[in-house]
């Protein structure tokens, strides 16, 4: 390692990017933070093209797409998923997008990774439009679970929400899903006036068939920035609303990381149904328990879905760097994560850096939510 102005550690070699490292970063080891989080849970996002427009992710017409020369290849992933779980200790890793189901060579790339000698978790967040003709292939690649995301089972509603009129096909491909996989899991995102009424029934439907549904706060990664925060449902008014037709209760086993708060469930006689999770990003964070790294289709590191900058690793890995350099720069992209996203008013519960929030220029899609 040679050492430039300013004290701070340059590492030689080819497709070594032009960028100074933070010298107190660790040289070896887990992708750790200044705050003593370790991340072992892997989002990659595979394309930031998509089929739906959910009112909530996207604008109706769509946003600019990535050129297909600077989205990853199959073997880019599977080399950089490779370099996270042999070198810096990811365990689990999640396909998301965009729509991940778009990419041609999705049951490939899942093969590639679950090939992988320090072979991680392999899980896909899709909206199943499409998923009936693939899951049988993707569960026989190495995929060990799936979670869909499903906004209602009215179809009306879901063609508004969703600016397509595909809940026929969404609920063909979570059908084919639970005959493939264990555990499906459903996340809904919950809008006033539009579909917070349907949540005690989505509970429902979903219990009835073994599904774990989750529901998340919408947070501010919209295109149209239409986000308002006292227009959001909150956490408190989903169990509120779910409160109409079944009993909460908390649920005692460990969070261990989770996102969810998750609840078991029970109906009028007391009889347990099964759990629930609510993701409360916005109003209870838990940012001090998180455990991601983030890929973007470019192949760009993000410490935090909120998160400003990006450190590219797919220049450095097209000019020929070698795979110590790239797990250098993953973790010295994850020893910048800040202590909190900065979404709380409150400075309440994990979220220190309550002072500002902005939000980032990428929506959920171009991240890979
Ligand atoms: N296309 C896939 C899907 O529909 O699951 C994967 C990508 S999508 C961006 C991943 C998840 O992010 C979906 O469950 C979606 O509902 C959620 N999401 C998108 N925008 C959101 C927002 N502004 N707030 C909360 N969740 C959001």
């Amino acid at each position: 390692m040679t050492t430039v102005s300013l004290g701070m550690p340059r590492l030689p070699g080819a497709g070594v990017p032009d960028v100074r490292l933070p010298a107190d970063r660790p040289a070896t080891g887990g992708l750790v933070d200044r705050f003593g989080r370790v991340a072992t849970d892997l989002r990659v996002s595979l394309t930031d093209r998509c089929n739906l427009r959910c009112t909530y992710c996207m604008p109706a017409e769509g946003l600019p797409t990535l050129p297909k020369d600077s989205v990853m290849t199959r073997e880019e992933i599977a080399r950089l998923v490779g370099i996270a779980t042999r070198d810096l200790g990811v365990r689990q890793v999640r396909f998301t997008g965009g729509e991940p189901l778009l990419r041609r060579d999705l049951v490939e790339i899942v093969r590639d990774c679950a090939a992988l000698p320090a072979r991680p978790e392999l899980s896909l967040t899709t909206n199943a439009v499409g998923l009936d003709s693939r899951a049988a292939a993707l569960r026989e690649a190495g995929l060990d679970r799936v979670n869909v995301s499903l906004d209602t089972l009215d179809p009306d509603t879901f063609a508004t929400m969703a600016r397509r009129p595909f809940l026929a096909r969404t609920l063909a491909g979570i059908d084919a899903a639970a005959q493939q996989f264990d555990l499906v899991k459903i996340n809904a995102v919950l809008v006033r006036g539009v579909n917070l009424d349907h949540a005690a029934e989505l509970l429902g439907w979903c219990l009835e068939r073994g599904f774990e549904l989750r529901f998340i706060e919408q947070m501010p990664l919209d295109a149209d920035h239409a986000w308002d925060r006292a227009a959001m449902v909150t956490a408190a008014e989903v169990r509120e609303q779910l409160g109409t037709r079944f009993a909460l209760e908390p649920d005692e086993e460990p969070r261990d990381g989770a996102p969810a708060e998750r609840f078991v469930v029970r109906d009028g006689r007391g009889e347990r149904l099964g759990r629930v999770g609510i993701i409360a990003s916005v109003t209870e964070p838990f940012c001090d328990d998180c455990r991601r790294t983030r890929l973007t289709a470019e192949g760009g590191v993000r410490d935090c879905l909120f998160a400003h900058t990006e450190t590219d690793l797919l220049g450095p890995l097209r000019a020929g760097a070698d795979d110590s350099v790239l797990a250098d720069l993953w973790r010295a992209a994850m020893w910048a994560k800040q202590a909190g996203h900065g979404m709380s008013d409150t400075g309440a519960g994990t979220d220190l850096d309550s002072s500002g929030f902005t939000q980032p220029e990428r929506t959920m899609s171009a991240i890979g939510g």
